[in-house]
């Protein structure tokens, strides 16, 4: 019998504990090990932090879920992964070991970077669900008196739609209240263009964004380096192509929401030999650590390059489906390990998103995520906000039945050429 332990019950986290579930014999034990007793869908934070969600309706408490499938669940951190021993400590000091470990522990939200960044200081989040609650306590405060706002990205971020998101999210809001036009909006990023979201853009993404922008009456400087964040201004040097200062901006605000860089978190970034310099899991094309082979990984904890050299750093997006391939891979391997067989399946990383921009949307579809691609397609309409309606309900039920992969997934997006792993001679679909 083998023990395979999943550390994160998130989008990464609960998929990979059912799948492996699914996948392995009744004699094999499978948990999950979190920090707190809740599944979020982070996609729909932007949502609560205008009051259009409440944090009920996108999360639930995972364990009597994963019960049912006979996943036991640790509501304790990790806090340390001795990894030569096999073993996690966790943050009540007890101590749980495995056969297999997978990692799918998301980001650590690095405001560290900036002084006056992130919620303890004199910014918004909408990473998390309580920061997206804390978001919307604040935001019911601005609309008694509303003024500038500022979005945005920080150096170093990987996660850009969600910044605009949030931007066009607001826009809406505002314009529904008839408040808008007390409301001057800037949108501050990292990101040499508009719509390059450290990918280099998808499709015509550049184009289709700025139109938004533009229509949307929201400004935006690019190749942004903000370098303090007081309470109520932003200090911004804005870098030239080559990398160095151009302008100097001082921008007030009301209300500011910038997403921060990401770093691994500190349980995994601080194992020897694990992760990469800012703390992202390294992993080969099976998901597979090389100093540690039975450490498997997904989800945004994952170390990936960043697509391009930028004048500003940035980081290429782990994105939704594309880690949900990442899950389909590290299965199949583990599956295959455990038959006594090497890993060999590998994840597409297909990207297919949705972005909620208030009232419309923008689809992209990316295969693979990371350029050169087969195919790149992005298109604004309206259907994209529905339909993200749609795909939140039917994702939150997703990890409320343990049906993975159903049949919609399994022969529609086939149909679509999408598929979450590589074909090859002995790859067998999910
Ligand atoms: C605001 C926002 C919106 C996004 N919207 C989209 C979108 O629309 N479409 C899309 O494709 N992608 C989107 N993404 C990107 C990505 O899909 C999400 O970030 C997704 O949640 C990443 O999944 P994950 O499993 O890697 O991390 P998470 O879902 O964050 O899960 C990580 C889990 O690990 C837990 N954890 C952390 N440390 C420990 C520890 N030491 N011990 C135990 N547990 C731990 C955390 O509490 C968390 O539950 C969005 C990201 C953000 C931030």
């Amino acid at each position: 019998m083998a023990h395979i332990v999943v550390l994160g019950a998130g989008v990464g986290g609960m998929p990979a504990a059912y799948e492996l579930r699914a996948a392995l014999g009744k004699e094999h034990r499978i948990s999950v090990v979190g920090d707190g007793p809740r599944f979020a869908f982070t996609p729909s934070n932007p949502w609560v932090a205008v009051g259009w969600r409440k944090p009920d309706d996108i999360g639930f408490e995972v364990a009597p879920y994963l019960a049912k499938k006979g996943i036991e669940f640790r509501d304790q951190p990790a806090v340390e992964i001795k990894a030569a021993e096999n073993a996690l400590v966790l943050e009540d000091g007890s101590t749980i070991s495995y056969d297999y470990l997978v990692i799918a522990t998301g980001p650590r939200l690095a405001f560290d970077e900036i002084p006056g960044f992130g919620p303890a200081a004199n910014t918004h989040s909408i990473c998390t669900t309580p920061h997206a609650v804390e978001a919307w306590v604040a935001y019911q405060q601005f609309l008694k008196d509303p003024g500038p706002i500022v979005v945005g990205a920080a150096p170093g971020a990987s996660c850009f739609g969600p910044a605009y998101e949030f931007a066009a999210i607001l826009d809406a809001d505002l314009r529904k209240r008839k408040l808008r036009d007390r409301v001057p909006m800037t949108f501050v990023t990292s990101e040499p263009y508009i719509g390059h979201m450290g990918l280099g853009g998808v499709g015509d993404s550049k184009g289709l964004l700025e139109a938004e922008f533009r229509q949307r009456h929201i400004k935006w400087i690019t190749n942004a380096r903000p370098t303090e964040i007081r309470a109520n201004e932003i200090s911004v040097t804005e870098m030239d192509a080559k990398g160095q200062p151009l302008t100097e901006h001082t921008l007030p605000f009301k209300y500011c929401m910038m997403l921060p860089a990401f770093t691994g978190v500190d349980a995994v970034r601080k194992v020897e030999g694990l992760c990469n310099p800012r703390g992202f899991v390294l992993i080969d094309k099976h998901q597979r650590n090389p100093k540690f082979p039975n450490i498997y990984s997904a989800g945004v904890c994952v170390a990936i390059p960043p697509v391009e050299a930028t004048p500003v750093p940035t980081g290429a997006p782990k994105t939704g489906y594309m880690i949900e391939s990442m899950v389909a891979a590290l299965v199949h391997n583990i599956q295959s390990e455990l038959a006594g067989h090497e890993p060999r399946e590998v994840a597409t990383w297909n990207a297919i998103c949705l972005a909620d921009l208030g009232d419309t949307g923008a689809a992209f579809v990316a295969l693979p995520q990371i350029p050169p691609r087969n195919v790149t397609w992005a298109k604004v309409g309206k259907w994209v906000h529905p339909a993200k309606v749609v795909f939140e309900k039917y994702f939150i039920r997703k990890m409320k039945t343990g049906n993975t992969n159903p049949v919609y997934e399994k022969y529609v997006l086939r149909a679509l050429g999408i598929s979450r792993l590589k074909a090859g001679p002995n790859v067998v679909e999910s």
